[in-house]
């Protein structure tokens, strides 16, 4: 494989623009992606002309404005490029104007009220910071989606205006460092993506994984990931070439995939990306998604993005490595070699503990869904809670400059603001924090909370509108200064003072944090409900307004989508649940009872009435847990019925969350009780040990049941 020459094959870049478009054109697109100028129509026309030429040369019939709406997921509406011509012909065309806006019907998204459906048309505008792409013989257009008033209908509009924030805040920053060349500042994400991979017969075989993602029962195997075994282990062959094919697929679309490992629970993985900038990184982490279901299922295989598939192994997150940059390239994270770099690397990373301390709530809300509180807070995760872990190092600096002692290193250099260069702060120690939810790492910020299957771009747009907001206040106060050394230490002092509180380098899993947070006053927001109420608050409302990132009525309407979300899931699961103990495994307890009953009946003929003693132990043992299953089959059967006389969402959502999942899980007890007992000819559905085990070493499908 010549990985050089793949690499960015399907991506109309910008190698491909300068060979392509003549001078002007791309001169003017170019202003366009750097600046963010609107495109002429002239312009457009010609690079729609150019990417129609590459695009038919590189196999594709079709184009689409590629999007991301409220779903989470990328929505496409596919248009030929063909247009009728005389004598029955076809032509192949595409013009400026559908590059830059297209029309989607698009009355069925969920727009949280925002989009009545008679006015339901809403529109896509390219944008042309982001590559368009070929995929399955299409054009790509990476595009926004707002609706006609100009409200955003999607997850990158709201992430392009909080990357815009964040650069005007902090380019003021910069100007008051002396830093007069930087244009711009942007954020750079590097997500790490974890998954499962099952083989698709046992798949097919599980509805609850068909239509709710994970298993909504199953007891646990004889063997689950207590001996530590998968973690980094050697990779399955099948496994193998589904990652050498994935990595094909996401390099020919430009995708910068990097590192590929087993995770911790069997049939667990992960993928790195190099980072990229924020937007780019979101619509490739998307694409990655996508492709690993497409990819898995070349290779008879389903990959589960789920953030909970399997109860009693770990779930599955999405480690989103975040750090600020200017357009030069510089890591603003990244401690400097100057005493001044310091300053200003000390006054970025106050602004983010500030940001996460002040906004925990927004942060929380950010990577709230049903599927993720499985996770957070379940010992494998993050707690729910939010606080920054810094390390030793780091730690002891802020330490130092709070008490305004001196800061002593091993080599004892002082350590004063603006003063005297850092000291060596590791950027690989062994001992880092895995339990944080916000964990420092040496020249970047790793937010650990997000789920695996959510889009990157909800906890983005918080994040750099949290620290746009932390870093204008900074700007405020510093350009006011007349001493700006002084003004900056004081600054920095303070800040440390005040924000304290969420640094924390402990055990994030123990229950001694969650005491201690409540001491210090920091939330702990369990599920999505509670955490979903910090979106709607003033305080949010307000830094989302003032930085241009949502208007009221943009947060009012993805509250409701996101609550709606919420008890939809649960709604469906429930549903799911029900059918399974009703078509098969009742059925499945009541065939073993017969065939107990049998053997009782038998025994006692031949034996006499004490010669069925255990049997009947047994019989009486499946007798009382069918019991139990009806009982609380019942129980969640009428609870989902009584939704329907409710309309308010956020009492829905409250009511799945506190009544029909305690009756699943409830109901759940019992089912995993009774598969432990009924014969496996007779248990209908895989269980954990047959799926999590099913893809096995041997690449021979043929293998597998
Ligand atoms: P790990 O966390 O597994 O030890 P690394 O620290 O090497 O791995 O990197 C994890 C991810 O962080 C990678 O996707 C990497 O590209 C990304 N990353 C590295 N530097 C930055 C940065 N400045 N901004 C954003 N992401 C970064
Ligand atoms: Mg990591």
């Amino acid at each position: 494989m010549d990985v050089p020459k793949i690499f960015g094959s399907m991506v109309f870049n910008d190698e491909v623009m300068k060979a392509r478009l003549p001078k002007d054109a791309y001169k003017a697109l170019h202003k366009t992606i750097d600046e963010g100028t609107t495109l002429e129509l002239d312009t457009a026309n010609v690079v729609a002309e150019a990417m129609k030429g590459w695009a038919i040369e590189h196999g594709a019939t079709h184009f689409t404005h590629w999007f991301q709406p409220m779903t989470g997921i990328t929505a496409e509406k596919h248009d030929s490029f063909i247009s009728p011509e005389a004598g029955g012909k076809v032509m192949m065309e595409f013009s400026g104007k559908e590059l830059v806006k297209g029309e989607p019907d698009a009355s069925s998204f969920p727009s949280g009220g925002l989009r009545a459906t008679f006015e339901a048309r809403g529109y896509t505008a390219w944008d042309p910071t982001s590559y368009a792409f070929i995929k399955d013989d299409t054009l790509c257009i990476p595009t926004a989606f707002c609706s006609y008033t100009g409200e955003a209908l999607d997850k990158k509009t709201p992430l392009l205006r909080s990357m815009q924030a964040l650069d005007k805040q902090a380019i003021r920053i910069l100007r008051l460092f002396g830093d007069e060349t930087s244009k711009h500042i942007i954020t750079t994400v590097g997500p790490e993506q974890e998954y499962f991979l099952i083989d698709c017969d046992v798949y097919k075989r599980r509805p609850d994984l068909i239509y709710t993602g994970r298993t909504l029962f199953g007891s646990k195997p004889s063997k689950g990931q207590e001996m530590d075994d998968h973690y980094f282990g050697m990779i399955k062959p099948r496994v193998k070439s589904f990652m050498k094919e994935l990595d094909e697929e996401l390099w020919k679309l430009g995708i910068l995939a990097k590192t590929e490992h087993n995770e911790v629970a069997p049939a667990q993985h992960e993928l790195a990306p190099v980072f990229s900038t924020t937007n780019i990184a979101t619509d490739h982490n998307q694409l990655t998604m996508e492709l690993m279901k497409t990819v898995a299922g070349r290779h008879h295989m389903v990959c589960l993005l789920h953030e909970k598939p399997f109860a009693g192994v770990n779930g599955s997150g999405k480690h989103n490595n975040w750090s600020i940059s200017t357009d030069t390239g510089m890591n603003l994270l990244e401690p400097g070699a100057t005493p001044s770099q310091n300053a200003q690397f000390l006054l970025f990373l106050v602004a983010v503990i500030k940001a996460v301390d002040e906004y925990q709530g927004l942060l929380r809300m950010s990577v709230a869904s049903a599927a993720n509180d499985h996770r957070l807070g379940a010992n494998e995760a993050p707690p729910a809670i939010m606080s920054v872990f810094l390390g030793d190092e780091l730690e002891a600096v802020l330490e130092a400059i709070e008490s305004g002692r001196d800061y002593h290193d091993k080599k004892k250099k002082l350590m004063s603001i603006g003063a005297t260069v850092l000291p060596h702060i590791p950027k690989d120690t062994t001992d880092r924090n895995r339990t944080s939810p916000f964990a420092f790492t040496g020249n970047k910020f790793e937010f650990r909370s997000l789920g695996s299957s959510a889009s990157i771009s909800g906890p983005n747009i918080i994040l750099n509108t949290i620290v746009a907001e932390a870093l204008s206040e900074y700007a405020d106060k510093l350009e006011k200064a007349k001493d700006f050394d002084k003004a900056l230490s004081k600054l920095i002092h303070d800040e440390i003072v005040a924000h304290k509180r969420i640094i924390f380098n402990g055990n994030g899993y123990g229950d001694e944090w969650v005491k201690e947070a409540k001491k210090r006053g920091l939330l702990n927001l369990k599920t999505t409900v509670d955490a979903l109420e910090s979106f709607i608050t003033k305080e949010s409302i307000d830094v989302f307004e003032k930085h241009g990132v949502y208007t009221e009525t943009e947060v009012r309407a993805r509250y409701e989508i996101l609550l709606e979300n919420y008890y939809k899931t649960i709604n469906i699961e429930a549903l799911t649940l029900s059918s399974m103990v009703k078509n098969n495994i009742i059925a499945a307890a009541c065939a073993y009872e017969s065939r107990l009953a049998d053997v009782v009946i038998k025994k006692e003929q031949a034996l006499g009435a004490k010669g069925a003693k255990a049997e009947k132990a047994m019989l009486q043992k499946m007798s009382d847990l069918v019991a139990g299953m009806e009982a609380a089959l019942e129980k969640l059967d009428a609870d989902v019925a009584k939704e329907e006389s409710m309309s308010d969402v956020r009492k829905l959502a409250e009511y799945h969350r506190d009544v029909v999942l305690a009756d699943m899980n409830g109901l759940r007890e019992v089912i995993d009780e009774v598969e432990t007992m009924v014969p496996s000819d007779l248990w209908p559905y895989p269980t954990y040990g047959e799926i999590l085990y099913s893809v096995r070493y041997q690449p021979d499908r043929t293998n597998v049941k």
